[in-house]
């Protein structure tokens, strides 16, 4: 059974994780479903554990995605993401690169680029 904590620092990878409980719930129910017809008792149950699952998934999320989140610049590729207040880092959405929060809510690059430059290396 997978774990219920989700982990997420952006809006959009919150609504990600969301769309996968629909993904698995979804499937679940299919299953169940095609089981009513086979194996009644069985098939419902499924239907009914795979809806409860998606519906306290919807509210789980609902609560989570109540906090308030900022705007936040990634600094390696300039993508918007709408990242959670309380966060102190954060995996760019788009380069999935690690951001850190500073102290003064700006990102900043976690891991220091290389910046050697090109022209003057050898060849
Ligand atoms: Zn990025």
């Amino acid at each position: 059974m997978a774990s219920l904590k989700v982990e997420f620092a952006t809006v959009r990878e919150l609504e990600k994780k969301t769309s996968q409980i629909f993904v698995y719930g979804g499937s679940g129910l299919a299953l169940g479903i095609v089981f009513v017809f086979i194996f009644p008792p069985i098939g419902i149950v499924i239907a009914a554990l795979s809806l409860i699952a998606m519906l306290g998934g919807m509210i789980y999320v609902g609560m989570l995605g109540k906090e308030a989140s900022h705007p936040l610049f990634c600094p390696y590729c300039s993508t918007k993401n709408d990242v959670y207040a309380s966060r102190r880092e954060f995996a760019c959405d788009i380069c999935h690169r690690h951001v850190l929060v500073n102290e003064n809510g700006e990102a900043v690059m976690a891991e220091e680029i290389d910046l050697t430059p090109r022209h003057n290396q050898p060849k």
